[in-house]
């Protein structure tokens, strides 16, 4: 005789350990993700907020170089219409210095006017990618504090069950221990209760034959195998 439902017992125990530690083990992984995410976000970010810094470097340097023509094209102009100036040569000469300041000047402006549009550009783009991160970021916290608050639950759990498989093998004798691990050995799962009324195993849905299963169902602590599982079949009579 063996205690098949001592066994079914320690399958569930088993079962809900593992179940426990893939949960957490998949927290984890979400929240590993998530934090390469951020950075990934934040190097992007960093990325356009100094390319909108420099078009916005480039914008004031041009800027200044616009004044600097403004002011010599008055200084020319102010000798140009002064009457103490009366030398054709000079007064020449100061015409065409405004006429290539002038053209200097339009060709300035235009830059800047495009430089402005690309500065507005790269602006949206640092901002939305500024609020793309924070989103990221936010996210990231919360996951990280669910992983933090399933540990604490999940080593009191563990320890739970860890007591409880202890009590349980105990219970068993060394010839139903080993029965158990071999069977455990296979896929993670040595028991499988035969679900009613259709007597199929639950593990791999294969139907169990009639005869085995009234066998069963009358001597649930004899031992029986699923015949496509090879899993020890748990008959809760
Ligand atoms: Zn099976």
């Amino acid at each position: 005789m063996i205690k098949v439902s001592m066994l079914f017992e320690l399958q569930k125990v088993l079962d809900e350990e593992l179940e426990c530690k893939n949960d957490l083990k998949r927290l984890t992984r979400n929240v590993q993700e998530l934090q390469k995410k951020v950075e990934n976000e934040e190097k992007g970010y960093l990325l356009a907020k100094a390319k909108w810094n420099k078009k916005q470097t480039d914008l004031e340097d041009l800027s200044m170089q616009l004044a600097t023509f403004e002011e010599d094209r008055k200084k020319y102009e102010k000798e140009l219409y002064s009457p103490k100036n009366s030398n054709p040569k000079f007064l020449k000469d100061m015409e065409n210095k405004i006429t290539e300041i002038k053209r200097n000047i339009d060709a300035h402006e235009e830059k800047i006017l495009q430089m402005m549009e690309d500065a507005e550009t790269l602006k949206k783009d640092a901002e939305k990618k500024k609020s793309t991160l924070e989103k990221i970021q936010q996210t990231f916290q919360e996951h990280s504090q669910i992983l933090e608050s399933t540990k604490q639950e999940s080593k009191i759990l563990l320890e739970t069950l860890s007591q409880k498989k202890e009590k349980i093998e105990n219970q068993l004798s060394e010839e139903e221990m080993e029965i158990f691990q071999k069977a455990y050995l296979l896929q993670n799962k040595a028991v499988a209760l035969v679900t009613m009324p259709d007597a199929c195993c639950s593990a791999c849905k294969f139907q169990v034959p009639h005869q085995v299963a009234d066998a069963g169902r009358k001597n649930p602590n004899e031992l029986y195998y699923c015949e496509n599982c090879r899993r020890i079949l748990f008959f809760n009579a």
